[in-house]
């Protein structure tokens, strides 16, 4: 299939170098990676495949920056970030083009994805100004204690393909905004659209060496080298919690900084008092959203028996009448899973639910390629046993558990070690109050399907993650305070 002569001359304009400092470079040994239409198969772009050495290149042009970057005037960043934003929104319908073709999102989530990645640098481009620290005195009326607010200094990042813009921005806007210089690994699958959002800075007027990007098909090799580098400061990952933890275990040889953003699991609770206009809506958003690979996507559907035969029913009507295609072509409500291992994984947690029990309702096949398509699936009283209670599906496939009892929803809620997000659909104010506080995650959705918001803290507890990022709290993950006793 050909591509349509406005994709590719998008693509056309992407550089198929590595940035490092001023330049777009080849790789120092020439080797190259494809990037591939996951709808389709097609090779979109091939770019450079950064070795090691390239990559630690790139840390000396962060490492170089970060003075000039540090002391640069917090309205200097704040502009930069501002002018990104306004011309990412100029060029929404070409991000959003980009982000579908290369990962396979309806263009419609991938508009929104445009909108929720710009909405980091609005956000950071007016923190970057309220940066401050605070003026004490000691218990003993003996001196004054000072406490200032410094960028933490290089950093590293590495970010998944699930959401090639939004988890770039959520990273580099606010290490802009706090004057730290980083080198960023996009996912080896999609980093078209890293790699275009850093053109779009550099037109920005962002100056040379502050982001460095070093895509690669080894990220073992390279962030083995980059972790143990003495001149690092800070890691920040977005990724499995499988990897997660080995990056944690290298970085803590090196006591970096670290910002965590792992997996989920997420509980969707729809009680008997819930208004089921509300959690029909809700569960088609956070389950298939992103074509179900979303950290936050709703991983276990826990419904009261007295509604859930209705639930159950009205949501697989919607299922079974989602338009299936690709991505990057206008209408289509299901685009392509990533690849061929994420068709595997999907059906195998498929024939698991039902070996256990599981009654299908609508869905459960692969589709034949060209591409790698799943059917949305909807599948009925899941065993608590099944497979795709603990894992993660990351795939269109919504289950059903059943309950009786809120401390019984609580209870299924909580049996897993992620805690990134839970949604609870009940019209009862106080079971709602109580929900916030049992379930073990670090956000709630209260009756809605989607709570991410560039203005708020997202991120995990237990095995989903340290850190945040948004919100007030994002740019603290970027700066370290400095405190210095003034004697009286
Ligand atoms: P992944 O962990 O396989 O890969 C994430 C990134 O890590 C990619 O860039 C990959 O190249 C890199 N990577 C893989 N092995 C590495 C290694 N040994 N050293 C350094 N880098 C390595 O995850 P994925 O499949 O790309 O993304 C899906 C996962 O990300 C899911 O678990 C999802 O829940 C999670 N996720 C979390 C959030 C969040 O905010 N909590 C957001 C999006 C995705």
């Amino acid at each position: 299939m050909a591509l349509k002569s406005y994709e590719q001359e998008l693509l056309d304009r992407i550089e198929s170098g590595l940035k490092i400092g001023p330049a777009w470079e080849r790789s120092a040994n020439d080797k190259t990676l494809d990037v591939q239409d996951p709808a389709t198969g097609e090779v979109l772009k091939t770019i450079a495949d950064a070795t090691v050495t390239d990559a630690v290149r790139a840390l000396d042009a962060a490492v170089d920056a970060q003075p000039g970057w540090a002391n640069s005037p917090t309205r200097a960043r704040s502009n930069v970030l501002r002018r990104a934003f306004d011309l990412l929104m100029e060029r929404k319908d070409e991000f959003a083009l980009l982000i579908a073709m290369e990962m396979g999102k309806p263009i419609a989530e991938a508009r929104s994805e445009v909108s929720y990645g710009g909405e980091f640098l609005r956000w950071f481009s007016e923190e970057a100004v309220r940066v401050h620290g605070d003026y004490r005195q000691n218990p003993e009326g003996t001196g004054n204690i000072v406490v200032s607010q410094h960028p933490v200094g290089p950093c590293y990042f590495i970010t998944p393909w699930n959401f090639p813009l939004a988890m770039a921005t959520r990273k580099i806007a606010p290490a802009i905004a706090a004057g730290c210089t980083s080198v960023i690994k996009p996912a080896e699958l999609t980093p078209l659209t890293t790699i275009y959002f850093v053109q779009l800075l550099e037109e920005a007027g962002l100056p040379p060496g502050v982001v460095n990007v070093v895509p690669t098909s080894d990220p073992s090799a390279q962030s083995g080298t980059l972790l143990s580098d003495p001149r690092l400061r800070k890691l920040s990952f977005t990724g499995s919690t499988q990897v997660g933890i080995r990056l944690m275990e290298a970085a803590a040889r090196n006591v970096l900084r670290t910002s965590m953003e792992l997996g989920g699991n997420a509980p969707f609770v729809v009680f008997e008092d819930a208004d089921l206009d509300k959690a029909v809506e809700g569960v088609m958003l956070a389950k298939f959203r992103n074509i179900g690979q979303a950290c936050t996507a709703a991983n276990r559907v826990i419904v009261h028996d007295s509604v859930a035969d209705e639930f159950v029913r009205r949501v697989s009507e919607k299922v079974a009448v989602m338009t299936i295609g690709r991505g990057a072509d206008e209408g289509n409500q299901v685009g392509p899973l990533i690849d061929q291992r994420a068709i595997a994984k999907t059906a195998r947690l498929v024939a698991d639910a039902v070996k256990n029990g599981g009654e299908i309702v609508t869905g459960g096949e692969i589709i034949d390629g060209p591409g790698h398509f799943f059917q949305p699936t909807v599948i009925d009283r899941i065993d608590p046993a099944a497979a795709m209670m603990r894992e993660e599906i990351f795939g269109p496939v919504l289950g059903v558990v059943r309950f009786s009892t809120e401390d019984e929803a609580v209870t299924i809620a909580n049996d897993t070690e992620y805690g990134l997000v839970s949604y609870v659909f009940t019209e009862n104010i106080g079971r709602g109050g109580r929900m916030i506080e049992k379930l073990e995650s670090g956000m709630v959705g209260l009756n809605t399907g989607l709570v991410s918001n560039a203005a708020a803290p997202f991120g995990g507890v237990k095995q989903s993650g340290v850190g945040r990022e948004g919100g007030f709290d994002g740019i603290r993950e970027f700066l370290s305070a400095k405190y210095t006793l003034i004697p009286r």
